[in-house]
């Protein structure tokens, strides 16, 4: 697809046209696009389900590839559990929930994370004390070369909201290792964490989740709380009143909005409590 406006791909529901987006049927397909993608001199990345991400008003130049067509899921028994394989093209949720269904626990803590499965995977995504890496053993990767590789994963691969994967890198497989556990203690988790999910966090409204880091260990809505820019506003890009490390999109907000909102909170945070934040969210296109 060409000229594809990304506001109908994130979760901020903002952003220019992606001049190409691609999906990619398998990994055949996949192979023979970033072949020609590389052999014309085009740069591309992959997108997921657009939850972490800002796009430019003015869009994006790379070729963006989705790999949404390639979530396969299957479950092996093991004495004391099961190996998940989904594809990195897979919902989280939807992945979680039907772990959960089939009674393997160690991902319950993560559900209602909007991604999907490689994105989680390459942001180490996190919630409530747990990680991905937690229980992820191995991943299948598509390289910089434009080769499938397959790669145990350790604990040194990952870092908060960080991994080995690079930009240039696609998640296709993860595995992971999950332990039998009592479906209805793994539900009950699952309704506490979307309880709690749904009265910390401004689900009413489009974000992209933090939007900063948190600073050794101190969550980084504390800091722009103590900054005085609870519901501080530019345009209809609003830092939350519920949680002060989303910003909101109240309604027609433009990334340009997003942006100067993000730079006005990092200079106020550092001017007035000497603390640089970095953001977790991506921000894409914004440099030409
Ligand atoms: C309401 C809300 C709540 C959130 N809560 C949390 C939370 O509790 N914890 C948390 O960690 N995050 C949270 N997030 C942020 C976000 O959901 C996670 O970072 C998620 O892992 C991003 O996945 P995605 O598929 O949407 O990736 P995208 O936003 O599409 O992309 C993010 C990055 O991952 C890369 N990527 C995507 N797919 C692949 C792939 N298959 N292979 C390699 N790289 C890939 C992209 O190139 C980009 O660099 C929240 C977001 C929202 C909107």
């Amino acid at each position: 697809m060409k000229d594809v406006p990304m506001k109908r791909y994130t979760s901020m529901r903002i952003g220019g046209p992606a001049k190409l987006l691609l999906y990619p049927a398998d990994r055949t397909d996949l192979l023979a696009m970033v072949s020609r993608l590389q052999d014309s001199g085009t740069p591309y990345r992959f997108l997921g389900n657009g939850t972490n991400i800002i796009v430019s008003d003015n869009g994006i130049d790379d070729a963006l590839i989705r790999i949404a067509r390639m979530s396969r899921l299957h479950f092996t028994k093991t004495k004391d559990g099961a190996i998940a394989e989904v594809g990195g093209g897979f919902p989280l949720k939807r992945f979680i929930g039907e772990c959960a269904k089939r009674g393997f626990g160690g991902l319950e803590k993560l559900y209602w994370i909007p991604g999907s499965v490689g994105g989680g995977i390459r942001m180490n995504a996190g919630s409530f004390g747990q990680s991905i890496s937690d229980t992820l053993t191995g991943i299948d990767i598509l390289n910089e070369r434009g080769e499938i590789v397959e790669k145990q994963t350790e604990r040194g691969d990952f870092g908060y909201r960080a991994s080995i994967v690079k930009t240039s890198e696609c998640v296709l497989a993860g595995r992971f290792s999950l332990k039998h556990a009592d479906k209805d203690q793994l539900q009950a988790d699952m309704d506490y964490v979307y309880r709690e999910r749904k009265q910390r966090h401004p689900m009413e409204y489009p974000s992209a989740g933090s939007v900063f880091k948190a600073v050794n260990g101190q969550s980084a809505w504390w800091f722009v709380e103590k900054a005085g820019l609870r519901g501080y506003r530019i345009g209809d890009a609003c830092v939350s009143d519920k949680h002060t490390n989303f910003i909101v999109n109240m309604g027609h907000a433009k990334a340009r909005d997003i942006a100067a909102l993000i730079k006005k909170i990092k200079d106020e945070v550092l001017s007035k409590l000497g603390v640089a934040l970095e953001e977790e969210v991506e921000l894409w296109g914004f440099n030409g």
